[in-house]
């Protein structure tokens, strides 16, 4: 449906990942080395259990001088298993080096020509899937536990897998993990947030499962721009609202050149990403998407051009009219619908009330679709909109508006 011709093999990350669940999961042969020999996975899961999981040290010291010291006595077999799995943990992430790659898998053998060396193995962007955030870099032991066991469990699975359905097992086995509290029991049992999860789940399935790996970066999306998709509320599959919240804001952000930005680094966008992304919590990367929104409001009514020149330009563009904007300032006497505020026909902003309608059935926009506001209240108007799609209504928008400027007294104007 929205495919179009948009190929993810052309990435490495998703042609190695599929090479690896081939070699490595299916025929049991390491793939980041140059080993040959079939690996036995039920000793090897066995004796990482026993060195690594049980062995646990939370002394200060660092991950590879731990494991160094835990693998010291471990068999060939183990060592090879293991840096297959580090290998996955961190190949299809953009903020570890490729030549650090590398040297995770060089560590356990002496013989370093033993170890796969073409830039297909250890890549960059726009090779990687995404940036993991540091998260994935402190909570390397859970991520690497949290692999153990999706492979672990991928593998004692009863009866030959084929690749797709392997894929497809990957994936629900680190949904359940994420969404069903699924990782907590067994051998390698996961009580943190692991991003690998969520990083297996999109090789996995990419058209299913965005792009995005870090679990916080996945809550505040969902919650910033929830009100994009609050005609959805039916759907509760919060991987599923995230790919709807960016199919949506795609009409509006998105760059119909460039494939990559679309289904790829949507959300990390220039244009995007200071929506959301920024430290200071929820309420202020919605106070900067909000604004956002407005700007983006009032420069399509201000905007000039010819109305059925933009419809040539693209189908699914939102269209409106100056022209229309214009005679709802003159119907509104430049005054603000909601605090009286006006100033010498000057400051006034145009609101639709209903901008979802438009982005989801492209339609002829009418004077009774718009209302003049100030700015003030034209911010609080994004505002309620987004807590609930009753504000919608003229007169309820009206009345939630004059009651807020009562509560909070930024009505002031003169
Ligand atoms: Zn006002
Ligand atoms: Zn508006």
């Amino acid at each position: 449906m929205e495919r179009n011709n948009f190929g993810w093999s052309r990435f490495h990350a998703y042609r190695v990942f599929d090479e690896f669940v081939e070699r490595f999961v299916l025929n049991r042969k390491s793939y980041v080395t140059r080993h040959d020999k079939d690996l036995d996975f039920e000793a090897a899961f066995d004796e990482i259990h026993s060195v690594f999981s049980e062995g646990y040290d939370d002394s200060n010291e660092t991950f590879d001088n731990k494991v160094e010291r835990q693998f010291a006595e471990a068999s060939e077999n183990s060592k090879i298993v293991f840096a297959n799995v580090e290998y996955l943990w961190a190949m299809p992430v953009q903020n570890i080096r490729p030549t650090t790659k590398q040297s995770y898998a060089e560590r356990w053998f002496d013989d370093k020509s033993e170890i796969n060396t073409s830039d297909k193995f250890f890549f960059e962007t726009p090779h990687t899937i995404a940036n993991a955030g540091i998260w994935y870099l402190q909570n390397k032991y859970w991520e690497l536990i949290a692999l153990l066991r999706v492979l672990s469990i991928i593998s004692s699975g009863s009866g030959a897998l084929d690749h797709v359905s392997t894929k497809r097992r990957i994936a629900e086995v680190c949904y359940s993990a994420i969404y069903e509290g699924g990782a907590r029991q067994g051998r390698f049992a996961v009580t943190k947030v692991c991003g690998v999860h969520s990083a297996l789940m999109h090789l996995s399935d990419p058209e299913k499962f965005e792009s995005i790996i870090s679990e916080s970066h996945k809550k505040r999306i969902a919650s910033v721009f929830e009100h994009v998709i609050s005609d959805r509320r039916d759907i509760t599959c919060r991987e599923e609202r995230i790919r709807l919240i960016r199919k949506r804001l795609y009409d509006e952000y998105g760059d119909e050149g460039d494939p990559d930005s679309k289904y790829r680094w949507f959300f990390y966008q220039d244009n995007i990403k200071p929506l959301w992304i920024d430290k200071k919590g929820i309420s202020q990367q919605s106070n900067a998407s909000i604004v956002d929104e407005v700007a983006r409001e009032q420069a399509a009514l201000d905007c000039s051009e010819e109305e059925g020149l933009k419809e040539t330009i693209s189908t699914c563009r939102v269209y409106r009219s100056a022209k229309l904007a214009g005679q709802a300032k003159q119907r509104d006497e430049f005054t603000c619908r909601a605090c009286s505020f006006s100033f010498k026909k000057k400051i006034v902003h145009v609101h639709h009330l209903d901008p979802l309608s438009e982005r989801l059935s492209p339609r002829k926009t009418t004077l009774d679709d718009l209302v003049t506001l100030c700015p003030n209240c034209h911010y609080l108007a994004h505002f309620w909109l987004r807590k609930s799609d009753r504000y919608k209504n003229l007169g309820e928008l009206l009345k939630k508006l004059q009651s807020s400027l009562k509560a909070v007294s930024v009505g002031v104007h003169d």
